[in-house]
């Protein structure tokens, strides 16, 4: 979470937002006692696992573990930022996000603005071009697949789109910050002229940037928008937002070189495909990536470049390959591109070229041992040497045991079991998602606590939690804690606690805790809470009980030995005497 907004301001946006509600027009709920259920739109399942809690104000899969409030399941579901999913909420409920001192500068609303109009200039003036419509039909595109993604026409002129929009200096002044001018010894000029025109969209679906694709031979095939405050384009991927309002949460994505790779592949049916923008693959598409599907298809030229580009795109992902989500590698006959391939061949072999696509696994092994020697014993350790390193780069869990394992039996050499790698956080549940915790007083009070704040009001002798000999119960410092927020803010949900604990070192532990299973009338929790705290509280009085009969015995010793002292004092002076 960002520490940019004011937790005041994410507890009131959380009461103001219903998590059914706002899940419930994404995915069908069904009501199932207090809560709801559903299959898990995060994981592949048939029967549901994936609950939301009105109360808490929280989602639970005890599938895949996947869980949070509405700004996480935003943030899951729709693939957005923190502050998106923030903003969004926010104008749902009607609410301004503060722009305090303190915030980064938020870029001008008016960029936005500028870009839109942009975008539907070259729509229009598309219309009336036909050099540039006859291009598009050349290209084998459909009226209609031009108006989904919105591709448009930038006149050749110098200053065709200055004319339409600048007409002021603040607009004049937007086109330049927003990257659409450049500027030359007799000032500025439209940057892009006489190009078929591709606007980038981001993730909420506002135009951000431009692809231009050259219709003469003057200047590059393909020019982009600059970086700008609103575009950067190792974060964002051409077509993802299109993608995603068909299908929600695609089953694969495929992912390509060029704006009209991921033209062509809709074309024919394929609209499950983006493109990075002239860039190598960041760990931060791919993130966006697995945001949006379990299983990423890498497209790339089977020439030496795209090998390249597809090692890079690899290495972005080995970081991210958590448990149930996979990558694969397709590589393209020399010469041809997925436009090329598509319509050539048409989507028949296409899919079956992705379905045929190589595990990264594969393509991996591949990489490190094409012109090495396995059959020899220092081809093998080079292997090794190489090889090895790229593994520990991949989260624990079941497939990077996998690699290791191929790794081990194609060099027969035998690693130590536990590479270092990324450490897992303490505390994580097991592969189905269950807390794997045994029930101590103190977890189970935590619960009750977490998932019912209001309890906190019911508690007695709070301040017996301070007194001495408590401090030897592990944890307990969190109890107090939470016990004392809680009673300042006993109307607060599940959701709005854990947000207010963001940055707390417990809060994973607290979110797990969040989800137990918990007795489910309301009378009977108050009491296995307060039956849980007086357990605490016997455990330390029964603590300082022996550490005072130890005091008492030692008393009993003291004297002893006081006696023992006069009587030998008392010995001495006699003899002195
Ligand atoms: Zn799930």
């Amino acid at each position: 979470m960002s520490g940019l907004i004011p937790d005041s301001f994410i507890e009131e946006l959380l009461a103001r937002s219903d998590i059914v509600e706002l899940i419930e027009r994404r995915v069908p709920l069904k009501r199932s006692g207090s809560e709801y259920q559903a299959c898990c739109p995060f994981h592949d399942e048939k029967t549901p696992s994936f609950t939301v809690s009105p109360r808490k104000q929280f989602y639970h899969c005890f599938g895949c573990g996947a869980h949070g409030s509405v700004i996480g399941f935003l943030m899951q579901y729709e693939g957005l930022e923190f502050l998106d999913a923030v903003d969004e909420l926010a104008r749902a409920a009607g609410l301004e996000v503060p722009s305090g001192g303190k915030q980064l500068p938020r870029p001008d609303t008016g960029l936005y603005d500028i870009l839109q109009s942009a975008s539907k200039f070259y729509v229009e003036q598309l219309r009336n071009n036909p050099g540039a419509v006859e291009y598009l039909k050349g290209r084998g595109l459909s009226g209609e697949i031009c108006r989904d993604f919105d591709i448009g026409y930038a006149p050749s002129g110098w200053d065709s789109l200055i004319k339409h929009l600048g007409i002021d200096t603040r607009r004049l002044e937007l086109l330049k910050q927003a990257g659409m001018l450049s500027t030359g010894n007799s000032g500025d000029y439209d940057k892009f002229r006489n190009r078929i025109m591709f606007p980038i969209h981001d993730r909420r679906g506002r135009v951000i940037a431009f692809g231009g694709r050259a219709l003469s031979d003057d200047g590059p095939k393909y020019l982009n928008s600059p970086e700008t405050t609103l575009y950067h384009k190792g974060r964002e991927l051409y077509g993802l937002y299109l993608a995603r309002q068909r299908a929600g949460r695609l089953d694969h994505i495929i992912v390509v070189e060029g704006y009209m790779d991921v033209v062509a592949l809709a074309q024919f049916g394929f609209k499950n495909a983006v493109a990075t923008s002239g860039t190598a693959t960041t760990p931060s598409q791919v993130e966006l990536l697995f945001r949006s599907a379990d299983t990423v298809i890498f497209c790339f030229d089977g020439d030496k470049a795209g090998r390249q580009a597809a090692w890079r795109a690899l290495e972005a992902t080995l970081p991210k390959l958590r448990e149930g989500l996979q990558a694969k590698f397709l590589f393209l006959p020399d010469g041809e591109d997925p436009d090329s391939m598509v319509r050539k061949h048409g989507e028949k072999v296409f899919a079956e070229q992705v379905e045929a696509a190589k595990p990264l696994s594969e393509f991996f092994f591949d990489h490190f041992t094409s012109g090495i020697d396995l059959g020899k014993l220092d081809g093998r350790a080079k292997f090794v040497e190489q090889a090895q390193p790229y593994l520990e780069k991949l989260p624990p869990g079941g497939f990077r045991d996998m690699m290791i394992s191929q790794l081990e039996s194609r060099s027969f050499h035998k690693l130590k079991r536990h590479v270092p790698g990324p450490v897992a956080p303490s505390g994580t549940n097991d592969e189905r998602g269950k807390p794997i915790q045994t029930r101590t007083p103190l977890r189970v009070a935590l619960a009750h606590l977490v998932q019912n704040p209001a309890l906190a009001e019911q508690l007695e002798n709070i301040d017996e939690f301070n007194g001495p000999g408590n401090t030897d119960v592990q944890g307990i410092e969190i109890f107090r804690e939470l016990v004392d927020f809680c009673s300042q803010r006993p109307n607060i949900s599940t959701a709005q606690l854990l947000a207010h604990w963001h940055e707390h070192p417990a809060l994973p532990h607290l979110e797990k805790l969040a989800v137990w299973n918990l007795p489910g009338e309301e009378d009977k929790q108050l009491q296995e809470f307060i039956d849980a705290t007086n357990r605490i509280r016997l455990s330390w009085v029964e603590t300082l009980l022996s550490r005072i009969s130890n005091i008492m015995l030692q008393k009993e010793e003291y004297r002893a030995l006081q006696k023992r002292q006069q009587a030998l004092k008392k010995q001495l002076e006699g003899q002195q005497d």
